[in-house]
């Protein structure tokens, strides 16, 4: 008896060692906690130091010391301030994993004992806030944190990480600057592109996940609309910019409405207009900036040569100079679309790990994320939005609109933490470990 009892132990303890268990069993949200403390004075440390677009000197540094504790291969300053990190562990396929690092030119107003103190200049010369308002310290911090676990259970995957902090997405041009210095020819070329971004519209805790279309088409355009100065008194004298500027104004606004298909969404704002010094003089230009989202690539095309047309031929109605117009291509970011076959393969992922009622769809937006650059040179690519407003914040503002949430770029904005921290890592690590799992 005691023979057959000591041998069913044996069994059961030969059961535990040979089943191989799923990398999920192997991954806990407990390990998560266990780095929280420690993560969340790095967070704490970044958010109190943000810099702006390509000026992130300090905060390269220090993510690429993080990575070189651990054992990565580091390359700094590719892209200007970017960092690109390499860590080999056999077979298998190749994983980039991208955080975003600037911040904003935005007075912080959280009133958090963390928050920014931190000034810069801009290139007017004016000392202006700075302040992570679009949650690009969260980034990083989840960054660090999925590096630091992966890395304490390598034996459960195979293959290789090329984690990337990628500087000024605020401004369009850090993953195209990355690209352009060998991001994709002198270090692994990746198999799949992961990111992720905080979203200031739903509960921390939460994920949401967009198939195809997820972020649109952004280009910046300048418009130097041109007439002849002089006085107020005696406009017949003279070419008025200012009734110009209003009349292509109200022209653009034709563009959406009357020229493109109601079905393909655009955007055309006129964001800033300046002109004129005095109530009785007639300035000889005014200064007009657009922003124009689009989706699909002909749409975009369509939308940017209608601008031209309809700028020049207000200017010829009004007999005024041909005016300046300055599409800004240095700043085109183009629109994200994550591939849907590892979209809907990681979502089956986080809606095991998370739970199924922590992961929703999310529709796509006219906002614009460089991710989209990676996808553009053929790698498929996904970035997953993670909820990031305490559950009773996000609860009021469905019931009253006075209780609305600050958005992105806010003041006001902060993330929930830990929470969206650890649920930001638990999604980044079961996507990495299902992409690189034996
Ligand atoms: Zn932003
Ligand atoms: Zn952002």
């Amino acid at each position: 008896m005691f023979m057959f009892k000591h041998l069913f132990f044996v069994f059961i303890l030969m059961q535990m060692f040979y089943t191989s268990p799923s990398y999920s069993q192997e991954f806990s949200k407990e390990m998560t906690s266990t780095h929280t403390p420690e993560l969340m004075k790095f967070y704490e440390y970044l958010h109190a130091n943000p810099e702006l677009s390509f000026q992130e000197f300090k905060t390269a540094s220090t993510l690429a010391s993080e990575l070189k504790k651990l054992g990565f291969e580091v390359k700094e300053k590719i892209g200007r301030t970017g960092v690109v990190g390499v860590f080999r562990n056999g077979k298998g396929p190749t994983v980039l994993v991208r955080t975003d690092m600037d911040a904003l030119p935005v007075l912080e107003n959280t009133k958090l004992p963390y928050a920014s103190k931190a000034v810069a200049r801009n290139d007017k010369g004016l000392d202006i806030g700075v302040m992570h308002a679009c949650g690009h310290d969260l980034h990083m911090t989840n960054w660090v944190g999925t590096a630091r676990i992966l890395l304490s259970i390598k034996s459960k995957w195979s293959g290789t990480l090329v984690f990337i902090a990628q500087p000024a997405e605020e401004i369009g041009a850090g993953a195209k600057a990355m690209l352009d210095d060998g991001l994709f020819k002198d270090f692994p070329k990746p198999d799949f592109c992961i990111a992720l971004h905080c979203d200031a519209a739903r509960p921390a805790g939460t994920i949401a996940v967009c198939e195809g279309i997820a972020c649109a088409n952004v280009d910046s355009i300048d418009i130097l609309v041109k007439g002849k100065g002089g006085h107020g008194a005696a406009p017949h004298t003279t070419v008025d910019p200012i009734v110009l500027a209003a009349r292509i104004i109200l022209d653009l606004q034709t563009l959406v409405s009357r020229e493109v298909n109601p079905l393909d969404p655009a955007v055309v704002t006129v964001g800033s207009i300046h002109g004129g010094t005095k109530h009785n003089i007639i300035p000889s230009e005014v200064r007009l900036q657009l922003t124009v989202r689009t989706i699909k690539d002909d749409v975009r095309k369509q939308v940017l040569s209608g601008i031209e047309r309809l700028t020049k031929a207000a200017a010829i109605g009004a007999n005024a100079p041909e005016p300046e117009i300055l599409i800004r291509n240095n700043e085109f970011t183009p629109s994200l679309s994550n591939d849907i076959p590892l979209t809907r393969r990681l979502r089956k992922v986080w809606e095991e790990k998370l739970g199924k009622e922590a992961v929703s769809t999310r529709e796509a937006v006219m906002g614009g994320e460089d991710f989209s650059r990676y996808a553009r040179e053929g790698v498929p690519s996904c970035m997953l939005f993670l909820g990031t407003v305490p559950k009773n914040k996000y609860e009021a503002s469905l019931m009253s609109k006075n209780a609305s949430l600050p958005s992105l770029h806010s003041e006001y904005y902060h993330p929930e933490m830990p929470i969206s921290l650890e649920t930001g890592i638990n999604a980044t690590v079961s996507a990495v470990l299902d992409l690189l799992k034996n």
